[in-house]
């Protein structure tokens, strides 16, 4: 397990031109240069990516929202693990609600797509979550299980990140309680190693995280990272979060 707390952006379908997201990704860069203790990834649309590859750092990382099940061949429209590979990006969400809602991703795909960016040497972003409906019939638990069991049935013990994403609270400001997003989460990193016997993983949280709630994820050890979408589209604001972030962590090592 990795020491370090991970900030992952996904910009989702933002922004609308190469001269924004280069702005925004090289202000970002400047402002979070000197926090080492963040590990930073940043997954834009993929039509960005090749842009950021020189400004990428250590502590400054690339991401993808997505991918294919193949490497190569005829599936127009795809992009695959080892395209993103050879472009120097090291992480991929997959699974993510908004894919699983709008394109129809099942959990067969995203077994065969998780399986694919470890057999590349990338590490997968799982995205699990269940639906408010769910949540009110008590359905939670169940779904996380299954959403993992159908995920990661292809693969055996791997370096993965599963983002613990209740789609209630996916961009609408409407945000899980930490206590109850670590005890999901302390959940989760159960079956991960007693059931799937996957023991080099780390589990984040995701959903409508901001500037003035990270550090209260972040003081549970088990919630290792956060996953945010919206915040992290405005340099100010996504600033704050790694610096909350960073602060967290520094207070945690002066308390023990
Ligand atoms: C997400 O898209 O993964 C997400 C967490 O979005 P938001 O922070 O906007 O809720």
């Amino acid at each position: 397990m990795e020491n370090n707390k991970i900030i992952i952006a996904n910009w989702k379908m933002n922004p609308v031109s190469s001269k924004e997201a280069e702005s925004l990704f090289s202000s970002l860069k400047k402002e979070i240069k000197n926090i080492k203790d963040i590990e930073t990834v940043i997954c834009p649309p993929f039509i960005y990516l090749a842009n950021f590859l020189k400004s990428k750092t250590k502590n400054l990382k690339l991401g993808s929202q997505n991918c294919f099940w193949e490497n190569q061949g005829a599936y127009t429209g795809e992009i695959s693990p080892l395209m993103l590979k050879n472009l120097g990006v090291e992480y991929i969400i997959i699974g993510h609600s908004e894919q699983r809602n709008y394109s129809g991703e099942t959990d067969e795909m995203i077994a065969k797509k998780i399986k694919a960016v470890i057999e590349n040497g990338l590490t997968p972003v799982l995205c699990v979550g269940e639906t408010l409906e769910q949540k009110k019939n008590e359905l939670a638990k169940k779904i996380i299980e299954k959403q993992l069991e159908q995920g990661l049935f292809l693969i055996s013990n791997s370096k993965i990140i599963v983002a613990y994403e209740p789609v209630w609270a996916i961009g609408t400001g409407n945000d899980c309680q930490p206590e109850e997003a670590s005890e999901m989460i302390r959940f989760i990193k159960y079956l991960l190693n007693s059931k799937f016997h996957i023991l080099n993983s780390r589990v984040i949280y995701g959903g409508s995280v901001d500037s003035k709630d990270i550090a209260d994820y972040l003081k549970y050890p088990e919630i290792e990272g956060a996953l945010v979408g919206g915040a992290s589209l405005g340099i100010e604001e996504f600033k704050k979060i790694i610096n909350e972030a960073s602060k967290s962590i520094k207070t945690k090592s002066a308390s023990k």
